[in-house]
């Protein structure tokens, strides 16, 4: 007996059901439908997912799988290089077409387009990450942007990219079932139990929770959104990025369901604002695909950083001896995501008062991330190191204790992250090197012993960024 050929569905980033347009394209061609999932670990130049990445995408694939058994064809988990495994299994399956969405990383597109000749059925890639394909705006002179207000008036101008599709009703499963790895054995999920606990308190991953997890947004937070945005002590942003990033709510679904829940409230308009950002990044890495690693501006690359690994552990760990620094990479490490207003100060603090490569610490945040984002990492790190497009001004130095003081001032944050510290008045829970002798021990507080002191003194730290600056304009 003969079997209809199959259509490949090849999932990267776009691990739902609803607004998907690769999907949707497969589901409608009529075909029996093999949904597969590729883990490349190897190809040159990729960006191994990092360990926070991981847990998340393996909890991501369990739900997708189950969700993709329900409408009627298991979804299919191969390992490999993009590059070797497609082709086989295009051959393997006779499949007649492969639908996909279009990367935003320049090394899986460079993958696809080099496997596109050998590939043996035509692959048609969707838009199914960012709200706008990667050189789908462009200047009056039709070239990439560079900065992101004029970016975001044009996507503004241009109008929300439709609506969302809805999810199909059913698909075919092949006749001939299609070989999966087990996803236990892929090995995703950490060996030390403890490791992500906290991650299992504070997240769902899969479509249905980024559903809910918007819906939840929508009805406490949105309308306030522009004011709570900042403060990190409260739950006053949407905590989707991991969501976004898997693709198990597409941003045009946030951008449609921001305008119906609260259509005039400034919240939304700020929010839509942050999803530009996101597409903005994607437009940036899709110019330049070397975004994680060289700076924009080159004549960075010159900057003379230090290399040195006690700092950058002590910062890694939350051992600086600054509580809002301290703070932010500690709930990095507990749930795998950061406030961003915490993620500006812990970077600026690793740049500048450390003065430490922005790569050290983009790598960092890329393996401890749940939502580590090639396009919105590489990117913010250029913007804080001052080296990346519309970046902040080098010389702009962020002051920790300034910023704990305004954006923590009652110091739920840093109460929460840094408990040794909790029982500090606030006016000094910012700077306790310099509190009182008996404040300190009052606050069982014993610098030192219990908690830090600073590793960096904050005007020296400053001064001497500024100079390593200046010597890198002398020099340019
Ligand atoms: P919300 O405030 O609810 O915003 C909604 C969505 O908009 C986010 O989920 C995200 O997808 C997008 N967004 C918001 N702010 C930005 C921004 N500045 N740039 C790009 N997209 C944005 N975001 C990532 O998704 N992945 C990363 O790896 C990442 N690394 C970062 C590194 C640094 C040094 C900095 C300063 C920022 C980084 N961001 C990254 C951007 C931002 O901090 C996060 O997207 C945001 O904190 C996620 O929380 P949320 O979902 O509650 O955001």
């Amino acid at each position: 007996m003969t079997h209809p050929a199959p259509v490949l569905l090849w999932l990267r980033r776009e691990l739902r059901l609803a607004d998907n347009a690769a999907l949707t394209a497969a589901a409608t061609s009529g075909a029996p439908v093999v949904p597969v999932y590729i883990l490349d670990d190897d190809t040159p130049g990729a960006w191994k997912p990092g360990a926070a990445h991981r847990w998340w995408l393996h909890g991501s694939l369990s739900r997708l799988g189950a969700d993709l058994v329900r409408l009627g064809t298991p979804l299919v988990l191969r390992r490999g290089r993009i590059g070797d495994v497609l082709p086989a299994l295009v051959r393997e399956t006779g499949a007649s077409a492969v639908h996909a969405g279009t990367p935003t990383e320049g090394w899986a597109r460079t993958a696809i387009e080099a496997l596109r000749p050998e590939l043996g059925a035509p692959l048609t890639l969707h838009r199914t990450i960012t709200l706008f394909e990667g050189d789908a705006i462009r200047t009056k002179t039709g070239g990439p942007y560079t900065v992101f207000t004029p970016y975001a008036n044009a996507c503004l101008a241009a109008g929300r990219p439709g609506k969302p599709l809805p999810p199909p009703k059913a698909l075919h499963a092949p006749g001939k079932p299609v070989r999966s790895d087990q996803l236990e054995a892929w090995h995703l999920l950490p060996t030390k139990p403890d490791w992500a606990g906290g991650f299992r308190e504070t997240w769902t991953p899969g479509e249905a929770a980024a559903t809910a997890r918007m819906a939840a947004f929508a009805k406490a937070i949105l309308a306030g959104y522009d004011s709570t945005r900042n403060i990190p002590g409260v739950e006053g942003t949407s905590k989707l990025a991991p969501h976004l990033h898997f693709g198990e709510i597409s941003p045009l679904q946030g951008w449609a369901a921001a305008e119906h829940a609260a259509p005039d409230a400034p919240g939304t308009a700020s929010w839509i604002n942050e999803l530009l950002w996101r597409d903005f990044s994607a437009h940036l890495l899709w110019h330049h695909p070397n975004l994680p690693e060289q700076p924009l501006r080159s004549a960075f690359a010159a900057m003379p950083v230090r290399h040195d690994e006690h700092d950058l552990h002590a910062w890694e760990r939350g051992h600086t001896g600054i509580p809002i620094v301290d703070a932010g990479m500690r709930q990095l490490r507990q749930i795998g995501w950061m406030h961003n207003r915490m993620r500006m100060v812990t970077a600026s603090f690793l740049i500048k008062h450390l003065l430490l490569p922005w790569q050290a610490g983009e790598a960092f945040f890329w393996d401890s991330l749940v939502c580590a984002d090639l396009a919105s990492n590489s990117a913010s790190w250029q913007w804080v190191a001052g080296c990346g497009a519309d970046a902040a001004p080098f010389f702009r130095v962020f002051n920790p204790v300034l910023q704990g003081q305004k954006f923590d001032p009652d110091g739920a944050y840093v109460r929460a992250y840094v408990p040794e510290l909790a029982a500090l008045p606030n006016r000094w829970l910012h700077e306790p090197w310099n509190a009182p002798a008996d404040v300190l021990a009052n606050a069982n507080v014993r610098l030192g012993a219990t908690y830090p002191r600073p590793i960096i003194d904050l005007a020296k730290g400053r001064d001497r960024a500024l100079a390593a600056f200046k010597a890198l304009r002398e020099a340019a």
